[in-house]
């Protein structure tokens, strides 16, 4: 095993107070290892699976399979007719906390959609009148309308714009809101690909100040009543719990929300309702979810009537109307 780095080493510090623990989340970094992969199922499932399945947790919903780390989901011919969709383990912990919501979703809204997992995973378990996913990378848009395309995820519509936009057009109006965060992505580590600087102050710091914009302008969309997710794939509590204070300092209508599923993964860093998959208990690389909700009551805003006609949509998956929802 090669020497940890200082910054790698000053992480684990300020991640646990236990020197045993700091050794093995480095350890976990510094010896890469292939987790389950996941499949989503979008279409019903064969009668009989065609891949080797790991065991299921408790919590896992009857349309994820673990399958086990050998298995390659994305060559089989079910993958390219959509019968389902490609992720890890430490996705699905992260998207797990909208299996809490329980109240009827019209409109679902991912601001960070590409290449689509989250978006096909709050589609799957929430059922909404209407899935709106955002992209603001352009060149990222492609792989998510493929996905979008091939998984026949509708009604849906794709949009290539910069999150500010989006508080002004459709404010109060979304009652689930997704952030899955831009991050410095220092789980990568832990399954052997590269995240350069991933530990350094410098862009750490630049990611939560994005971090911040993005939440912020996500939040003027959610509806009274309402749910916002904020997840990354970053161990930095800069990137994860600090996100969570800062963001109910500036919206204190918004509260964070106890998941009883995720209860054993409690962060303990903090006291708010958040939770985070660790890379060294070996169910995924790494990930830090927190649901909020909107506490205001007033009634939700519906989306303006020029909302079709006035916005350059990159792509629409609908069955007939030219509004989804009319
Ligand atoms: N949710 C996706 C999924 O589950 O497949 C993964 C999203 S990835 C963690 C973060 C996304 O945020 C990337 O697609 C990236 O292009 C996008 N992004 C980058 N900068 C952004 C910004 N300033 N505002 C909004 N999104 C941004």
């Amino acid at each position: 095993m090669e020497k940890p780095s200082n910054l790698l080493l000053k992480l684990s510090r300020q991640l646990f107070t236990d020197t045993g623990e700091q050794e093995t989340f480095i350890h976990s970094l510094l010896t890469p290892k292939k987790f389950n992969p996941c499949i989503l199922w979008t279409q019903e499932k064969p009668q009989t699976l065609p891949f080797e399945t790991a065991p299921a947790l408790s919590w896992q919903p009857h349309f994820i399979d673990r399958l086990s780390p050998t298995e390659k989901p994305g060559k089989h011919p079910l993958h390219e007719q959509g019968y389902y969709y490609c992720l890890d383990f430490s996705s699905v912990f992260a998207a797990s906390s909208l299996l809490s919501i329980k109240e009827p979703v019209n409109i679902i809204f991912d601001m960070c959609a590409a290449p689509g997992g989250k978006s096909i995973f709050a589609w799957k378990s929430l059922q909404p009148q209407l899935l709106l996913c955002n992209e603001v990378i352009s060149k990222r848009i492609g792989m998510l309308i493929s996905n979008i395309k091939r998984c026949q995820i509708q009604p849906c519509a794709v949009l290539n714009r910069d999150p500010e936009f989006f508080g002004e057009i459709i404010p109060q109006t979304a009652q689930v809101v997704l952030v899955d965060a831009p991050c410095s992505g220092q789980s990568l580590i832990a399954k052997g690909e590269k995240a350069d600087g991933c530990f350094h102050p410098v862009n750490i710091n630049k990611n939560a100040n994005r971090q911040k914009r993005i939440i912020a302008n996500a939040a003027h969309i959610v509806a009274p009543q309402g749910y916002l997710a904020y997840t990354t794939c970053t161990y930095s509590p800069e990137e994860n719990e600090k996100i969570g204070d800062w963001f109910i300092s500036k919206f204190p209508h918004f509260q964070p929300q106890q998941i009883p599923h995720l209860t054993p993964h409690q962060s303990h860093l903090t006291d708010l309702a958040c939770y985070r998959m660790w890379p060294h208990t070996g169910e995924g690389a790494g990930a830090f979810t927190i649901l909020f909700k909107n506490t205001n009551s007033e009634p939700a805003k519906q989306l303006p009537s020029n909302f079709w006609d006035e916005n350059s949509f990159r792509f629409i998956n609908r069955t007939n109307a030219k509004n989804p929802l009319s």
